[in-house]
């Protein structure tokens, strides 16, 4: 008998999983964090340990699985380009012989999956801002190939397992998400402009900064997570979730070292290869059937950010990852 619903979530002791086990935990579920640390960090669920309701099981999805459960969130799968580009055949296999294990998972059980999408299946988009309807702009045999066209090719999975299954799916593009427990050395722009400016390094901006991105914060994107997979069953996304305020990199390294005080310089780097120039989400589906939208605003976000890397470098924590 289980009167608690059980939630499994791959990726559980990273960034959003962490925040994600969390979430589930508070609203009354058993929790299944699923990592083989792969870039996550026990540092990031060390305080759920303690909770009975929470089980930590090292386990590597693209290897078969088999357990008990209600409910499965796949976010396992390294997210910034420097993990992806480590080991670019593993993030491929993640997606996809990791989402085919997760989903077989799920049609045993007959239990609900959501799949931790992102923006990138826009790829470097043609379209501004994005719809769900709109195909994208991929490379496909470019750096970022492997997750771009991963990420793609699960989505594929999921939609052929809805259809030749009749699998209850739910499909999350996420746009760029940022806070407390981001790995602080992923390369990503939020910390690496945090860290370098608590640090007083320079601020790499990668080409002339007017590149744009959209910021969301974690506990915004978590409660489309909820929302999302407690829709009904026939709604199976994908639906966007992200913050559609848009900033340039170069006001983010601004808003970056003034919250800070920080002395660092500004320095400008090449960008990126496939770099998107623009990346926006229109949020119309989210806000329509999950009434959902972003409510924490750029600065808050960013100073709760601030605050967590500034506790992280006080007290050694980024010697240990
Ligand atoms: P993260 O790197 O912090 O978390 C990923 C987790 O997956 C890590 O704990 C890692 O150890 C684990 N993992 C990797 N490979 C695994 C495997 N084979 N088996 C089991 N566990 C494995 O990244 P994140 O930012 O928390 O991203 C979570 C998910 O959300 C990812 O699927 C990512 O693609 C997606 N996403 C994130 C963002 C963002 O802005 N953070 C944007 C779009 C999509
Ligand atoms: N699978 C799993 N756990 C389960 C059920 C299946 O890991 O509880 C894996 C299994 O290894 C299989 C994959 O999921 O390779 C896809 O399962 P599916 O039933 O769709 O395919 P089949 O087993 O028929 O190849
Ligand atoms: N970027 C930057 N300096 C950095 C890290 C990233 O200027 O130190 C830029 C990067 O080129 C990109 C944007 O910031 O245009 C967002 O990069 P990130 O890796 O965070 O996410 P993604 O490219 O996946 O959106």
């Amino acid at each position: 008998m289980h009167l608690r619903k059980r939630s499994a979530v791959t990726g559980g002791a990273g960034f959003l999983g962490s925040h994600l086990c969390e979430r589930l935990l508070n609203e009354g579920r058993d929790v299944l964090c699923i990592d083989n640390f792969y870039t996550g960090s026990k540092r990031n669920i060390l305080h759920l340990l303690d909770n009975p309701y929470f089980e930590l099981y090292r386990h590597d999805i693209t290897y078969p699985l088999y357990i008990e459960v209600d409910e499965v969130f796949n976010l396992a799968c390294p997210a910034s380009p420097i993990h992806y580009q480590n080991d670019p055949v593993q993030t491929t296999k993640v997606n996809v012989h990791g989402s085919i294990n997760m989903l077989g998972l799920a049609k045993r059980l007959k239990a609900k999956i959501m799949q931790a999408s992102t923006s990138e299946v826009y790829g470097d988009p043609k379209v501004h801002p994005q719809q769900e309807s709109y195909w994208g702009h991929v490379n496909p045999i470019g750096l970022r190939s492997c997750y771009d066209e991963g990420k793609r090719c699960a989505e594929t999975l999921f939609f052929d397992y809805h259809r030749q299954h009749d699998l209850k799916i739910k499909v999350a593009r996420i746009f760029n998400t940022y806070g407390p427990r981001m790995h602080p050395r992923d390369g990503r722009v939020v910390s690496n402009f945090i860290v370098q400016a608590l640090q007083g390094q320079p601020i790499t901006i990668y080409g002339e900064g007017t590149q744009t991105r959209s910021f969301c914060y974690v506990d915004d994107l978590i409660e489309g997570f909820w929302r999302l997979m407690n829709t009904k069953d026939e709604f199976t996304g994908p639906v966007n979730l992200g913050n559609p305020v848009e900033f340039t990199i170069a006001e983010l390294a601004e808003k970056v070292i003034g919250f800070t005080k920080s002395r660092s310089q500004i320095v400008h780097k090449p960008l990126p290869q496939d770099d998107p120039i623009m990346r926006r989400p229109d949020i119309s589906l989210a806000k329509k059937v999950l009434d959902w939208e972003p409510k924490v605003p750029l600065d808050e976000g960013l100073k709760k950010t601030i605050d967590y890397f500034d506790d992280l470098l006080r007290t050694g924590g980024m010697e240990l990852d």
